[in-house]
């Protein structure tokens, strides 16, 4: 087996006693994950799951969630997580579509679950707790080999849906290792490492940035199920934490909470952040404290990791996305694929070892996302004169105003060093003279009062006269994924009418 399912056993080959999970009270060692996922299985194949199956999970973050990674990768079987904040109908949908035949569950979804149509090819269903640890000590121990190659599908993962029907992207095991690689090299991860994995599973981010390089390298990962600022500040100082990864939203809600003055942070060694842009004032909130945000962009279609800024370089290139990972090739084109100027806005498209060879039964899908072999990010970007990326925006959500291209991102970075606005973001709205202007939906800090022509005010001189919001609208929240990406073609549907 040459994919992720052998993970554990080369592990507890190695490092059986190391630490490799920790949720609550729970710890597993290798030798114990190994032992497990083994028996897991066991059990699942019990049960008539084989290679080239589908087994779903759906759950928060819990060890049994890597447990049935590894199993199914033991079986040669592909592991589909799903969002555990989708609605049934979308579970259904997901479920039917990957064609699962297994799904292990959290008991939260339970009812959930209950409520699904029998129509899926799910046959199997495992919830975690009672009959899960039954399948477990009921099942044998012995080691299981089958063939699997780095080309076999490891995980099939739905993109997060921003736009239209959930793809399933297939990430195959090789996809997962050289993601995996690329973060230790370009991480400097020590064997040592205590990684606070609050980001969802379920997400690419918190398992391929964080989660599966960690086991990768004999680390432990604490698992968290939801992710509170007020535990994280316990965890990170309770377990000594030394790797973080998480979106903006995350680092944001933890720098403005109260223990943030007087928390011991004095173990985080890597603080990791993308999956959005990232706002100029979170990075030098941080820096303040002395602690430096690397910042990784990237797609599920990619595993994701595809460009990353180095602590060398977080200071001096603050804002950028920085470079390609170590194996990873990205170029900003033209829309004929020819490179662009420096300065000028592209298209960022990827080609690597680390990017999906497609969408799960969707080969016309496909075959629109890649050309000449490289992925198509959909993302505007600009590459400055040391070859540094600066993520711009998705090219769709991009305003055209009296025909200059407006790009959200640039509005809502400065609106958010604007000490009243926690949240905001900036839409196009049809206007008879230019076509298109901008609208700002902002979120007031709590308790504060926000006024319309103030924040307008706060903004002339820092922007381009067309790229000032014409109107602002006061919101109480933004629609947002699990991933904390902003939602904004729900934004658009709500706030985007002239009325
Ligand atoms: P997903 O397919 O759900 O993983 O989302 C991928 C998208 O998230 C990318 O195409 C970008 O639009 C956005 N994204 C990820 N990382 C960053 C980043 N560091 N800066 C700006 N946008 C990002
Ligand atoms: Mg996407």
């Amino acid at each position: 087996n040459e994919g992720l399912g052998s993970w554990p056993a080369r592990r507890a080959r190695k490092t059986p006693h190391r630490t490799a999970l920790i949720h609550g009270d729970t710890t597993r060692t290798y030798a114990g994950l190994y032992d497990r996922t083994t028996r897991l299985a066991h059990a699942l194949r019990e049960r008539g799951i084989r290679r080239g199956d589908r087994i779903a999970y759906l759950g928060p973050n819990h060890p049994s969630y890597l447990e049935t990674l590894f199993a199914a990768g033991t079986l040669g079987a592909v592991f589909v997580p799903l969002n555990t904040r989708l609605a049934g109908p979308e579970i259904a949908y997901q479920l039917a579509d990957s064609g699962a035949k297994a799904l292990v569950y959290g008991p939260s979804h339970a009812g959930l679950v209950a409520g699904l149509p029998g129509s899926t090819d799910v046959r199997t269903y495992v919830e975690v707790g009672v009959e899960y640890e039954e399948a477990l000590a009921s099942a044998s121990e012995e080691s299981i080999d089958t063939p699997v190659t780095p080309d076999d599908t490891c995980i099939i993962m739905y993109t997060s849906g921003t736009t239209g029907r959930p793809k399933g992207a297939m990430l195959t095991h090789g996809n997962l290792t050289w993601n995996a690689v690329n973060v230790l090299i370009d991480h400097d991860l020590l064997a040592d490492e205590r990684a606070l994995v609050s980001a969802p599973l379920f997400h690419t981010a918190g398992l391929n940035m964080l989660t599966l390089p960690v086991l990768l390298k004999g680390g432990a990962c604490v698992l968290v199920e939801a992710f509170d600022p007020n535990a994280t500040f316990d965890l990170i100082e309770q377990h000594r934490i030394t790797f973080m990864f998480g979106v903006p939203t995350m680092f944001d809600q933890v720098a403005r909470h109260p223990r943030w003055p007087g928390a011991d942070l004095s173990s985080l060694r890597i603080l990791t952040c993308g999956g959005s842009p990232v706002p100029t004032p979170l990075i030098a909130a941080y820096q303040e404290r002395g602690l430096t945000f690397l910042q990784g962009y990237g797609m599920t279609e990619a595993a994701p990791g595809t460009l990353f800024l180095d602590a060398e370089h977080a200071v001096s290139k603050a804002g950028s996305a920085g470079v390609p990972h170590f194996f990873s090739d990205v170029r900003v084109v033209r829309p004929d694929l020819g490179p662009v100027d420096v300065g000028e806005v592209g298209e960022v498209v990827v080609r690597g070892p680390h990017v999906m060879p497609g969408y799960w039964g969707l080969p016309e899908e496909t075959a629109a996302s890649f050309a000449d072999g490289w992925f198509r990010s959909g993302d505007a970007a600009q590459v400055d004169e040391d070859g540094y990326v600066h993520i711009v925006d998705r090219i769709k959500d991009m305003i055209i105003s009296g025909g200059e291209n407006i790009y959200p991102a640039e509005i809502e970075d400065q609106l958010l060093a604007h000490p009243d606005i926690v949240e905001c973001a900036v839409i196009g709205v049809a206007d008879d003279k230019w076509g298109e202007v901008p609208r700002a939906v902002v979120v007031p800090r709590e308790g504060a009062a926000l006024d319309p022509d103030e924040v307008l005010a706060s903004l002339a001189g820092r922007l381009a006269k067309y790229k000032i919001p014409k109107s602002v609208v006061v919101a109480d929240e933004l629609p947002r994924t699990a991933s904390g990406k902003l939602l904004k073609s729900r934004v658009r549907k709500r706030y985007g009418h002239n009325s």
